[in-house]
This record gives structure tokens, C-alpha cells and sequence, in this order.
């Protein structure tokens, strides 16, 4: 569904992303893991066009979208959860799905998504709520809400369950497995490897804008090579 081909992206003297290709298939869950630092969030700016690449080019669903702005990316089926929370905090959780709705939907039409989405962001009983209040982790799931709330093709999701309790890691992973289920394609960048576990049939490790592994989450796991990266590499955020 996603071919990224020797795509290369530099800020001054750092090689962020360099010659990667990668590929995604139709109705996959695909985890992307990697240091701090490792390119992850910037490939994921490419993929929507919020940065050029110095080289290389991207297709979606066979056609080459490298010359595409956003917008343009996203009426074709692309949608990202960016790692810095993006919710209107003076504004209630159903005023927010509205917003991320009211270009496509209206009148009934509209309050019956917005019901559907609350129902299954399991957000019912928050509705009026002011975003600002939610939970951490109920902050996350309303911006999941609204990245798929135009039921995209394929949902990229940076970091979607930092700063959750394990329980609601696995809520989100089961959330993730929903959408999928329901023919989304999900490429989502996760730091916590039982989520990875839960969800992912294939994973690929990035490292110094580099690919330097791919498989399963086992032979990920298993790969000396993929646990000498993270020796020394303090987590931070
Ligand atoms: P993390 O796990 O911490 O989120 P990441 O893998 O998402 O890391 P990126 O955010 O893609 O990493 O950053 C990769 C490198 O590019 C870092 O060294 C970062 O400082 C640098 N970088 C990212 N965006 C910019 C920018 N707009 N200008 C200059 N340097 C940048
Ligand atoms: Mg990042």
C-alpha cells in the first residue's frame, strides 16, 4: 500500500533519514521501533509531505505522491497521530470530533459518527467534558478518534500509547487491532514492546535514519544486534 523508495532527508549536516526503503502492505499492522533520535517521527513527516526529502520518492496505492502536499495525501487515504498532542483543550471531547468531522459530515449524519466514535474511543461518558481534563491516556484516544475519524486507508500513529498505564496500553492496542480488523492499515511507532507484541505482525527497526532490521517481533527480540542499539540509550521525552 506504502512504498518508500531511497528516501533521504537531511537537516544541516544530520543525515535523518538515509536511503530507506520500505514497504507496507495492504491490511498490516506495522510497528516501527528505534532509539531516540532515530528518524522515526521525521519519516513519518515525510510520508504526510509536511517535509520534502532531499532524494527519493513515496507511493501510495501505486501512485508516486513524493510532489503531493498534505492535504492531497490525506484525500487520498493517509492519516497521522503526530507525538505532540494536537486536541483543542478548551474544547469539550464532542466539539473536537466535530471539528475533525464537520468538513465531511453534517446535521444527523454528523452526530450519528460523532456517537459512533465516542462509543468506540469509550469516551460516552466524557463528551462534554473539556479536553484539557481528560486523562493522559484519554487525551491520546480522542486523537486517535480524530486521526480515523475519515476512516483513512492507511493510519500512521507516532508513539500512541506514551505516558499510558499498562492497562491502557493494552486498551489501545485492542483499539489499533479494532480498526484493523475493519480493514485499516495501521504503521504505528511504539516504544513499549508488549504493546509491539500485542499488535504487530511485523516490525522494522530504525536506526541512525537507517533500516537495520525487519521480522517479527521474535526475531526482533532475539536479534543481538536490534538490543546493542539500545545499550547506553537512555529513554527519554
Ligand atoms: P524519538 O524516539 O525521540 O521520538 P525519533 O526517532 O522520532 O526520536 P526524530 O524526531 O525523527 O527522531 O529526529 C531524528 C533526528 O533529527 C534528531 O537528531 C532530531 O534532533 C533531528 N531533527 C528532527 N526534526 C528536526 C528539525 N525540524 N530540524 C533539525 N533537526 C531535526
Ligand atoms: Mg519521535
Amino acid at each position: 500500500l506504502l512504498q518508500l523508495r531511497g528516501l533521504n532527508k537531511h537537516f544541516g549536516g544530520l543525515h535523518v533519514t538515509n536511503q530507506v526503503n520500505l514497504s507496507f502492505e495492504t491490511g498490516e499492522i506495522h510497528c516501527l521501533i528505534g532509539p531516540n533520535g532515530a528518524g522515526k517521527s521525521t519519516l513519518f513527516r515525510l510520508i504526510l509531505g509536511e517535509y520534502a526529502p532531499g532524494s527519493g520518492e513515496i507511493f501510495f496505492a501505486g501512485e508516486n505522491i513524493t510532489a503531493l502536499k498534505s492535504f492531497a495525501r490525506i484525500a487520498r487515504g493517509l492519516s497521522v497521530k503526530f507525538q505532540v498532542p494536537g486536541v483543542f483543550k478548551g474544547l469539550s471531547v464532542r466539539q473536537n470530533l466535530e471539528i475533525a468531522l464537520q468538513r465531511t459530515r453534517h446535521g444527523a449524519e454528523l452526530d450519528q459518527e460523532i456517537d459512533r466514535l465516542l462509543a468506540f474511543l469509550g469516551l460516552e461518558a466524557e463528551q462534554k467534558q473539556t479536553a484539557g481534563n481528560l486523562s493522559h491516556g484519554q487525551k491520546q484516544w480522542l486523537e486517535i478518534g480524530m486521526a480515523t475519524s475519515l476512516k483513512p486507508r492507511m493510519l500512521l500513529l507516532d508513539e500512541p500509547t506514551a505516558g499510558m498505564s499498562p492497562e491502557e496500553t493494552f486498551q489501545t492496542g485492542e483499539m489499533v487491532k479494532r480498526l484493523n480488523a475493519g480493514g485499516m492499515t495501521v504503521l504505528a511507532i511504539e516504544h513499549d514492546m508488549a504493546f509491539v507484541r500485542q499488535v504487530a505482525q511485523r516490525v522494522t527497526v530504525l536506526h541512525l535514519g537507517q533500516v537495520f532490521a525487519q521480522g517479527s517481533i521474535d526475531d526482533i527480540v532475539a536479534d543481538e544486534r536490534v538490543a546493542a542499539i539500545y545499550l547506553g540509550q537512555a529513554h527519554h521525552h
